[in-house]
């Protein structure tokens, strides 16, 4: 079976003819085939989005918000499908793509499709003299590229904003996961949205992705993956002026302190190890733990992440999938052997499981100083390290202790504590006794080499939209 791409509301072959198999992680087969697309399949993509941008940015928000609710409620009518896709095409377990994924997915066209109706303009009278206001414009056709971990999740996280504010788009998906994408282009001409409004080009990231980032027709970038790749983005994207948005890679730390609840960090922190088998950004990779309870809170990390069933991601009772490729299988146990070449200890799981598709059990290493390459490098998979520290000084200058700043967790039940080192770190985000509560109407995004830029609540809508001044003398 082949796919294609989703182009002015018709599913069109590639100029090329050349197609990329599209596997699923737990058997090695062949699920379907998806256009290999190049800057000619982009072309007619961008062409169709720029047609349709007149017609959609001047229709009423009311309407575009009417389409984008019945567009979520499509989406979540077809739960079960689509989760179901997800974890085939992904490798994660069915139960988390159908608890997270696709109500994430429903949740960001519902929190955007109403977002449009409450967002409003500045006005600044100056004195009697003048008044300003603020006029905000949609940009154009934007340009969405999203990754792998979490496809139609994040795939929702820009189309949502991007269309509720009045662009159009092309959105290039993961060439590794493609299904959901290319359902939800199906999902949109049942729920009525208009031809061109959301195009959708598959194909490889370095061709297709890269041809939409220096597309002149393409004003914005919103880009999720890697932050090598997000590097080429901004180099492609910047000296064409776009405005641009790169949420990046993490290397989060876990902090935990000897007063927290340990019943809950223990359990807290198996998920933010080793949900989408560590395959989430905002996993926690590098755990500290105050010294004092140290030796207890690792001997139950390890007895919990024995529980853990590895199998079948189509398995309801399976915990952790496989992961994505044979490339990111060969990459996490190539960590896993670099943590006993730098002297750590693996003193749970780490070995391939002895079966068909990319698993792997779930690792704890522990021995390793901060500054080795397993604690500095994002792994992306279901390897954790965890650390002692001596004291809150030192419990930052560790949480601190990397080029990335995308989310961390604090566990403590000292409050001026807690409030303290979450100020301390430098993190886009950071979780005190929890991990992953997300509300849509906060700022999402990465410091230091996890990311630029802001999206989440009206930021995106700002993000995907023009501001002008302007001024009337009075
Ligand atoms: P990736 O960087 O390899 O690919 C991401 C997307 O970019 C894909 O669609 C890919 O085809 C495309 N791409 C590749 N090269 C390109 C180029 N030269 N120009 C334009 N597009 C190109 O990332 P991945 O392996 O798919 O995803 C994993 C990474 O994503 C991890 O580093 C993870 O931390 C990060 N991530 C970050 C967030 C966040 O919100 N900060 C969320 C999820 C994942």
């Amino acid at each position: 079976m082949q796919l294609g791409n989703f182009i002015g509301g018709k599913f069109c072959p590639p100029h090329s003819g050349a197609y990329i198999d599209d596997l699923n992680p737990a058997t090695e087969e062949v699920i379907v085939r998806i256009p290999d697309s190049d800057g000619q399949d982009v072309d007619d993509a961008v062409a169709a989005a720029k047609a349709a941008f007149p017609a959609w940015s001047r229709t009423p928000a009311a309407e575009r918000s009417r389409l984008l609710l019945k567009l979520a409620d499509l989406i979540e009518q077809n739960l079960e499908e689509l989760a179901q896709l997800e974890s085939r095409d992904n490798g994660k377990t069915i139960s988390l793509a159908r608890r997270l994924d696709i109500p994430r997915a429903v949740a960001n066209f519902r929190f955007f499709g109403t977002a449009i109706l409450h967002h409003g303009s500045e006005a600044h009278p100056m004195d009697g003299v003048a008044l300003n206001y603020t006029l905000r414009q949609p940009l154009g056709v934007a340009g969405l590229i999203s990754p792998w971990n979490l496809p139609l999740y994040l795939l929702s996280w820009k189309i949502a904003p991007a269309v509720a504010s009045g662009n159009t788009c092309v959105a290039k998906p993961s060439e590794l996961t493609p299904l959901t994408a290319n359902r939800l282009a199906e999902l949109s001409l049942e729920a009525g949205i208009p031809a061109g409004v959301i195009n959708i080009v598959h194909g490889y990231g370095a061709k297709a992705g890269r041809a939409l980032t220096v597309h002149d027709d393409v004003p914005v970038i919103s880009f999720t993956g890697g932050t090598v790749t997000g590097a080429a983005v901004a180099t492609n994207a910047s000296p064409r002026f776009k405005k641009i948005s790169l949420e990046l890679g993490g290397k989060n730390p876990n902090v935990i302190f000897a007063d927290a609840d340990l019943d809950d960090a223990v359990a807290t922190t198996i998920r933010s190890s080793f949900w989408n088998q560590g395959e989430i950004c905002l996993c926690g990779s590098r755990i500290f733990v105050e010294r004092a309870r140290y030796d207890e809170f690792l001997e139950r990390f390890i007895a919990a992440t024995k529980k853990l069933k590895i199998g079948d991601p189509l398995d309801e009772t399976s915990d952790v999938g496989a992961l994505i490729s044979a490339d990111h299988l060969r990459k996490v146990t190539g960590y896993i052997e670099l943590a006993k070449r730098e002297g750590g200890s693996v003193v749970c799981g780490g070995n391939r499981v002895d079966r068909r598709g990319y698993f792997v059990e779930p690792a704890i290493i522990t021995g390793l100083g901060v500054n080795c390459r397993v604690l500095q490098e994002e792994i992306f998979g279901p390897v954790v390290t965890v650390t002692p520290f001596d004291g809150e000084e030192e419990a930052i200058a560790f949480a601190n202790s990397t080029r990335y700043g995308l989310a961390a967790t604090v566990w403590t039940r000292d409050l001026q504590r807690a409030h303290r080192v979450a100020a301390a770190i430098d993190s886009g985000t950071v979780w005190i006794n929890c991990w992953l509560l997300r509300d849509l109407r906060v700022p999402f995004g990465g410091m230091r080499e996890s990311g630029v830029g802001r999206e989440g609540g009206f930021e995106s809508l700002e993000f995907f939209t023009e501001t002008k001044n302007i001024c009337v003398k009075l």
